[in-house]
């Protein structure tokens, strides 16, 4: 399972748009997700070397080096001088994000999104409503420890945890550390809280979102009069917080937080379509409209 079929969340949306327009932007995000894991895979299960490396720092066709710039960072942190091809690539990940949404990465990329997807998924379809509260600023601590830890130990301390890291490395080798990581992880989000990992705990959802902060691709609640307070958009939102601004105060329908994870789902979710993916064009627009 990878995913929702149907869930409690798209219920309105799907009696009322029908099954695809009320999964379509979860179709196109585990295409993204399950096509960039397979071309990091496709290297040691088939020999097809597209692309090496994995999710910190790849290159494709031994043309274009890319890596994380939270990764990067934490090497500056840890004392490491980076080659600029490491520093380029890192830079075009940064500006790529700038445009698309820092959080892009945890609802277009991230793998072990599919995993807490699945667990939310669960959570809505037995009922369990056992929502431990965190704060979600847990994730900004945990990053600067990371960082901490970085500078202690010159290393990219990060990655010894990382469950995204542990997860490429157990579809590898087939057992291994990693998956009990992602097993914690998938626990944690079904039977501990809402959303614990991606929306409270995890240092590299927290480390985009604040590159996100000034991204141009935005989802707005443009038709924001036509709602009818149903609820469906905030139970959908790994994030609902974002949406109270624009979906319910007087200025820009545009949802500017860097939390938001641009994922579609308040626009798959929502039966009278509220949402539509849109931009911010600060060129265009002044004071309290942006
Ligand atoms: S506001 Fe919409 S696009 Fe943003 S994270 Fe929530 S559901 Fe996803
Ligand atoms: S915007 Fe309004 S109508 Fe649409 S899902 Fe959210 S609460 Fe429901």
């Amino acid at each position: 399972m990878i995913g929702p079929l149907i869930s409690g969340s798209r219920r309105l949306s799907l009696g009322k748009r029908g099954w695809l327009r009320s999964h379509k932007w979860w179709l196109l995000r585990r295409f993204s997700q399950i096509t960039l894991l397979g071309l990091f895979m496709l290297g040691p299960w088939a020999g097809i070397w597209i692309v090496r490396g994995n999710f910190a720092a790849s290159d494709i066709a031994r043309l274009v080096v890319l890596a994380d710039p939270y990764i990067v960072v934490q090497g500056i942190f840890g004392g490491a001088i980076h080659a600029w091809p490491v520093l380029s690539g890192a830079a075009v990940i940064t500006l790529a994000y700038l445009v698309l949404g820092g959080r892009a990465y945890c609802g277009w990329v991230c793998p072990v999104n599919i995993v807490t997807d699945t667990a939310f998924w669960l959570r809505e379809k037995t009922g369990l409503t056992r929502d431990r509260k965190l704060d979600r600023r847990s994730r900004l601590v945990i990053l600067a420890g990371t960082l901490f830890a970085s500078a202690l130990t010159g290393a990219v301390a990060w990655e010894f945890v990382n469950p995204v890291s542990l997860l490429q490395r157990a579809l590898i080798s087939g057992i291994g550390f990693g998956w009990s990581i992602i097993l914690a992880v998938f626990l944690l989000d079904l039977f501990v809280s809402r959303r614990a990992w991606c929306s409270h705990l995890c240092p590299v959802g927290a480390f985009y979102g604040l590159i996100g902060r000034g991204a141009l691709v935005r989802v707005s609640a443009t038709r924001r009069s036509a709602c009818t307070d149903c609820g469906a958009c905030f139970n959908i939102c790994p994030e609902p917080h974002v949406i109270v601004p624009a979906l319910k105060g007087q200025g820009s329908p545009l949802i500017l937080s860097g939390d938001c994870q641009n994922c579609g789902g308040c626009i798959d979710a929502c039966p009278v379509d509220v949402f539509q993916i849109s931009t911010r064009r600060p060129w265009l627009q002044t004071g309290a409209a942006e």
